[in-house]
């Protein structure tokens, strides 16, 4: 009989065998295989639980070895392995084949849940292809109960699951041996899945026609949006909208996230997700740091498949805002690290808000735009300067759409009927989108983008003075997801020429 206990190492789930010897010597119980102190303290655990739970701890010289040894191990989940392999060597379990243990124990003899049983499914996946013969799983109560939610999350979803000979599920010690030698499987294939969720519904504050308009272009394509704007416009209300308007993430981006949260210790939720980022943030809380525990996901990771709100992004620190770079274009993220280096999904959409000033009421610059504010800028023009600088040309080079919103809207509460019809709207638009260009607008090729521009002069002269590729073809995204949103068989020069009106930021960044 063969006891595993598993580790996550490096974002990774690892099986690890335990190990038995004894010798008729001075008792003794030593744990090899580079043990934290949490796996020392297990021998003391581990004896007072055999002692409560009326088993005989031998009285030899033990010697227990998590093996494979040359990587550290952490985490109080090996108890339950451990204190199998042991009752194992004076009980007749030979003939069961292969089980994995995970749980930890009390001083009483309780099985306690430790967590990361969604890494534990992602091990048992990959443990099945290596052996063709089925596990039996022996878990605490809790994640015995949310490994079958999850698994059961996964059947409905079309996914793989892992095929065991039996999961059993024990809340004491005590009950292992004649669980074990019965034929019992608790494994639920039915069980309803009860993991926490957000609330859908969210307060909606009513929008102006124009931050409605902008709301669902960047909704149906999911583009990176900078809204900038004096204080009180609702800049940070709009964003339930965002929030309201979220399409659904692909089940591998959920169970990616599912992973993720795991690693920070966070209960799975399948809901869109949407994390709102302070405006002090480092960037190891954003792209996620390695802890003695192992990997522990960023908050892009977090809000994969969903929204990273980034709230006064203009005052982000500078080092913050860089970091975006490179998983705002690739959608993924590479940690490298001594032993190689390691892949973070991170498919979001961003919605960042700012200021236009130091004291957020500027209006002046943008009298042009209709504005009319009760807050009183006194800032001096190169302050202003200063500010917006901040917002460095890389940065917003990698967002498609920005806008400026410019007062409060004088509508009335949205009933629910407005909401859903532009829900609508943009649900509508994305099947078109789906259809037509077989995917989501702000992810089209730059192939894709100039074979379908309609060759005319007029649309080579509205497009003549962008100069850089990628804003060319950020302008053209944003303009499909205008089309689509007109219903329009094809790209027209109207859509091109508003999509421009919201890359206007380029040409302020290059004449500063
Ligand atoms: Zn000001």
């Amino acid at each position: 009989m063969h006891i595993h206990s598993f580790i996550v190492d490096e974002a990774r789930p690892k099986l690890l065998t335990i190990e038995f010897n004894s010798r008729f010597q001075i008792p003794s119980f030593q744990i090899l295989g580079l043990p934290a102190p949490e796996i020392q303290e297990a021998r003391e655990r581990i004896m007072a639980a055999f002692q409560s739970s009326g088993f005989e701890f031998p009285k030899k010289k033990i010697i227990v070895n998590l093996s494979p040894s040359s990587f550290r191990k952490w985490g109080t989940g090996h108890d339950l392995s451990i204190a199998m392999k042991i009752l194992s060597e004076s009980l007749d379990w030979k003939s069961l084949g292969r089980v994995l243990a995970w749980g930890e124990l009390g001083l009483g003899g309780s099985i306690r849940s430790v967590g990361q049983v969604a890494h534990l499914l992602e091990l048992l996946l990959v443990e099945q292809k290596n052996h063709p013969k089925p596990l039996t799983l022996v878990l605490g109560n809790n994640d015995f109960i949310h490994f079958e939610n999850l698994r059961n999350w996964r059947v409905r979803q079309g996914m793989e699951v892992p095929t065991l000979n039996r999961t059993l599920c024990a809340t004491e010690l005590k009950q292992i041996p004649e669980l074990l030698n019965s034929s019992i499987d608790h494994s639920n294939h039915s069980s309803e899945i009860h993991l926490p969720s957000a609330p859908l519904n969210p307060h909606l504050l009513p929008v102006t026609s124009f931050q409605e308009r902008i709301i669902t272009i960047s909704s149906i394509g999911k583009h990176h949006t900078l809204v900038l704007g004096p204080k009180g416009v609702g800049k940070s209300e709009s964003l339930n909208w965002f929030r309201a308007l979220v399409s659904r993430s692909t089940p591998t981006q959920m169970w990616e996230r599912v992973l993720y949260q795991e690693s920070r210790g966070e209960r799975p939720d399948f809901s869109p997700p949407l994390r709102q980022v302070h405006s002090q943030v480092k960037p190891a809380h954003l792209l996620g740091s390695f802890t003695s525990k192992g990997f522990r996901a960023g908050e892009l990771s977090l809000a994969h498949g969903g929204i990273l709100f980034a709230d006064e992004f203009v005052e982000w620190p500078r080092d913050s805002k860089e970091c975006l770079r490179e998983p705002l274009q690739n959608r993924k993220l590479q940690i490298t690290r001594v032993n190689g280096s390691l892949e973070v999904q991170c498919d979001l959409q961003l919605i960042a808000t700012g200021n236009l000033c130091p004291c957020g009421g500027f209006p002046t610059l943008f009298r042009v735009y209709g504005y009319s504010s009760q807050v009183r800028c006194r800032c001096r023009e190169n302050e202003i300067d200063q500010y917006l600088k901040k917002l460095s040309g890389p940065i917003l080079d990698r967002i498609d759409l920005v806008a400026i919103f410019t007062e409060q809207s004088s509508r009335a509460i949205p009933e629910r009927a407005s909401f859903k019809l532009i829900q609508e709207k943009v649900e509508r638009a994305q099947s078109f989108t789906l259809e037509r260009f077989s995917g989501v607008t702000s992810r089209l090729s730059p192939d894709f983008l100039e074979a379908s521009l309609p060759k005319s002069k007029s649309m080579e002269a509205l497009l003549k003075d962008i100069t850089s590729l990628r804003s060319r073809h950020k302008t053209l995204r944003i303009a499909h997801s205008i089309q689509a949103l007109e219903n329009s068989s094809e790209l027209k020069e109207e859509h091109v020429f508003e999509a421009k009106t919201y890359r206007f930021m380029d040409q302020l960044i290059s004449q500063a």
